[in-house]
């Protein structure tokens, strides 16, 4: 579904976050990127969606594809429009706005009005707490719930293919085993997801594959549950000793 093939990323002229990266991704599972701060986690996410100049960064070599068609030129909301959604470390929701404006924000790329409306169901079965909060002002929610909402607006363009940029960050060990679970129907239901995360225990829970980013390019990868066994990844990500 999605393949990055040695992908280099520079931010301006000094500083080089990815070396050369090889990833694959798949419908057949949820596949987490570990890896420590600065390791190049958030890069990659923004890479693929598009974001990178925005921070300006750039693709200095390499190549992503999706369904082998190149997205590595192309603008955010073409390859939203390709079905690849990306939900940005920090959540990022309008405030200001009340929890239903976030959603319809999130929709305005769907493909049809009966697309939008089966996509606003899905969201409000996986979190009913934001229909029954669609009026209150998104900056009113909890963490959790403005993670949910977070979410809730990258699925109502129906994407194929979920970015999560470390779902879990800040919140109480309850609400992040919520956000996993979630993470796994949202996968069951059909839709790919790649997990960000620097909580490797929530997520090599979550996950069916992972890949390990260190400054820049992948020390590991394999199965999660793998992983999980390895002594490299206990040691370094898991507070093994
Ligand atoms: P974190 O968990 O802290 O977000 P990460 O693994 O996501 O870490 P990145 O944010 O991708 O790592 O950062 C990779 C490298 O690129 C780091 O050295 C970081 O300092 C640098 N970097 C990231 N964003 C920028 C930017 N906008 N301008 C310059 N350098 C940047």
């Amino acid at each position: 579904m999605l393949s990055v093939r040695d992908l280099r990323v520079r931010y301006g002229r000094s500083v080089a976050a990815l070396h050369g990266v090889d990833l694959d991704v798949s419908a057949d599972g949820v596949l987490a990127v570990l890896g420590s701060n600065g390791a190049g986690k958030s890069t990659l996410l923004r890479a693929v969606s598009g974001t990178l100049r925005m921070h300006r960064g750039t693709v200095a070599g390499g190549e992503i594809r999706y369904d082998d068609k190149r997205i590595d030129r192309l603008d955010p909301a073409e390859i939203v429009h390709l079905g690849v959604v990306g939900v940005p470390e920090g959540r990022q929701i309008f405030a200001r706005m009340s929890v239903e404006e976030n959603l319809r924000a999130g929709g305005i790329g769907a493909r049809s009005a009966e697309q939008r409306t089966k996509a606003r169901r899905r969201v409000h079965e996986l979190f009913p707490v934001l229909a029954e909060r669609g009026r209150q002002r998104a900056g009113l929610l909890s963490g959790g719930e403005q993670q949910m909402l977070a979410i809730g607006r990258a699925l109502m363009s129906s994407p194929r293919l979920l970015l999560l940029d470390e779902p879990s960050l800040g919140l109480a060990p309850k609400v992040v085993e919520r956000i996993g679970a979630i993470i796994r129907e949202i996968h069951a239901q059909g839709t790919a997801v790649v997990l960000v995360e620097q909580n490797a225990v929530m997520a090599l829970r979550v996950a069916d594959h992972a890949v390990v980013l260190e400054v820049g390019t992948v020390a590991l990868s394999g199965a999660a549950r793998e992983l999980a066994r390895s002594e490299d990844v206990q040691r370094l990500y898991l507070g093994g000793h």
